[in-house]
């Protein structure tokens, strides 16, 4: 797509530690908010992508053999100069994804845990080490660096999800290529920047804007070794299997369709206010937001859907640059109308729309993609708007008569990310979290996203892979194990030609 008329920037490429622009192919970057375009992104051109993958290969030698303590001290003065940065790149994210700047500022606080975890990274990579596993002989086992790794990242966290990435590749050692969303870049570049500051070498991180064509040339370019990925299960898939297939360690995060679970018993104001923000909060497109509930019991469920009535009445949608909203607007035009297309859906499979957010107009921002916040009661597992992931703020609300029934609705689901429950009653929380088949489990918490010192990963159709993001599953993802064996043979142990295996028996 070429530049509008009012486009009066271009956003290029971060390559060995410089700006670069191939402005072959461009495509507007929208503010959400507004519906304008002030600048475009460039597409890199496999010529770009190769030249971002030879700059990584050449930098690993040296990066490589960095003492992991001076390559974790890039990390403490980076995230130092995150945090003096903070406001400039959250107002970059609200610009260009539209969430609310206070909710930016979160995204940016949660990247920041894991470039503070990445610090960790000596400690990490300290290996195993046994001595005298035979006479003289010494085992270890150390954690080396792949090569060049490289990330592909989706719109709805623009700063953190590459934050879960690169920090702990390129802390144990290996060199990087990201490759973010077209949709919302300009956060990723100045956090490139902020790296090359506080020391990372020219080609240590490297940053390519673009589609298919960039993706494609690094799953397929034989110098890249290690593929992550996040964004929606269909590409996931396919990552998953081209990288394989190529010869790559992939792990790829997908989609999701989060339940939660509310039984009669809970703190159902609690349980409310809770679900208010993890479906609503930066516009329901979060791989942890929660748009179904499964009620169990029509008291709770009539409880609930009042709760949530009384509240969504008193929510405000507006830009996100005004704190004081608690929605802003979806992330493109195209978005908007997928996600108002569900809601239409759902009212044609006959879900009972019982909060209506489509003719929402916002004073002086009537082209910005601003959707009132929807709620449809009696949802049914066979309807479209339970199957699939919307990536809006649409609730679903789904009666069920039994907590054994509500498992077998979410373990039955094609997407395993997060789910969680609300109850005072011990036993079947514990029940539930030991049972149910969901990556990440939350217990009277809506959004039971890990710490950056734990790892992050759904299970079925929601991570492609072994491993899961950042925290200790990333140091395993970026590094491979070598293990040595030594002996210096001594006048003591020298025993000649063993043709047996060898053995303590
Ligand atoms: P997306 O799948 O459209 O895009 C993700 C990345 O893949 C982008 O960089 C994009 O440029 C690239 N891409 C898109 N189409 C491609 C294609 N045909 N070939 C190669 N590359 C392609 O996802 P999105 O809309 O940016 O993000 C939203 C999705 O991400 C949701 O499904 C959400 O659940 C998911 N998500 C998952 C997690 C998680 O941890 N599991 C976290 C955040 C978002």
């Amino acid at each position: 797509m070429k530049n509008e008329k009012n486009v009066t920037a271009t956003i290029g490429h971060f390559i060995d530690g410089r700006h670069v622009l191939d402005t072959a192919r461009t495509q507007p970057v929208f503010d959400p908010a507004t519906g304008l375009s002030h600048k475009s992104v460039a597409l890199a051109s496999k010529a770009t992508v190769e030249q971002a993958i030879a700059s990584a290969q050449a930098a690993f030698p040296a990066w490589r053999n960095t003492p992991p303590l001076k390559r974790a001290r890039v990390m403490s003065r980076l995230k130092i100069l995150l945090e003096e940065n903070a406001d400039q790149i959250a107002a970059l994210i609200t610009a260009e994804h539209g969430k609310v700047l206070s909710d930016a500022h979160g995204e940016v606080q949660r990247g920041i845990e894991n470039v503070e975890y990445a610090s960790y990274a000596p400690e990490l990579l300290k290996g195993e080490h046994s001595r005298n596993v035979g006479p003289s002989i010494d085992t270890w086992s150390e954690f080396q660096a792949l090569g060049v790794c490289a990330g592909i990242t989706p719109f709805n966290f623009p700063a953190m999800v590459p934050l879960w990435m690169w920090p702990m590749a390129v802390a144990c050692g290996n060199t990087f290529v990201l490759k973010p969303s077209e949709r919302d870049p300009s956060s990723v570049l100045r956090i490139a920047e902020l790296a090359l500051q506080a020391g990372l070498p020219p080609g240590v991180l490297n940053v390519v804007n673009g589609d298919k064509e960039a993706v494609d040339t690094l799953l397929t370019d034989p110098r890249v070794k290690a593929v992550s990925f996040v964004g929606s299960t269909p590409i996931a898939a396919s990552i998953y299997a081209t990288g394989c297939a190529h010869g790559k360690r992939v792990q790829a995060l997908g989609g999701a369709k989060n339940h939660a679970i509310v039984m009669s018993d809970a703190d159902i104001d609690n349980a409310v206010s809770a679900l208010m923000g993890a479906a609503f909060g930066s516009c329901g497109e979060r791989c942890m937001a929660i748009p179904l509930v499964l009620a169990v019991g029509d008291v709770a469920a009539d409880a609930v859907i009042a709760g949530l009535k009384a509240e969504m009445a008193q929510m405000r949608v507006g830009p996100g640059t005004n704190n004081a909203n608690h929605m802003g607007p979806l992330v493109t035009q195209q978005h908007f109308e997928k996600v108002k297309g569900y809601v239409d859906q759902g009212v044609a499979e006959g879900a009972t729309l019982v909060v209506d957010g489509r003719g929402l107009q916002v004073a002086g921002h009537e082209k910005g993609y601003f959707l009132g916040a929807c709620l449809f009661d009696n949802v049914k597992p066979g309807m479209r708007i339970y199957q699939e992931e919307i990536f809006g703020p649409v609730l679903g609300v789904v009666r069920v008569k039994t907590l054994q029934e509500a498992m077998d609705l979410i373990d039955a689901h094609e997407y395993g990310n997060g789910t969680c429950i609300f109850t005072r009653d011990g036993e079947a929380a514990r029940y539930f979290s030991d049972h149910i088949e969901v990556g990440m489990v939350g217990i009277n918490v809506p959004l039971p996203v890990p710490v950056a010192y734990h790892s992050f990963g759904g299970w079925k159709r929601s991570l492609f892979g072994d491993l899961g993001a950042y925290g200790p599953d990333a140091m395993r993802f970026y590094t491979k194990r070598k293990t040595i064996t030594q002996r210096w043979p001594s006048a003591g142990v020298r025993e000649g030609a063993v043709f047996n295996f060898p053995s303590h028996r």
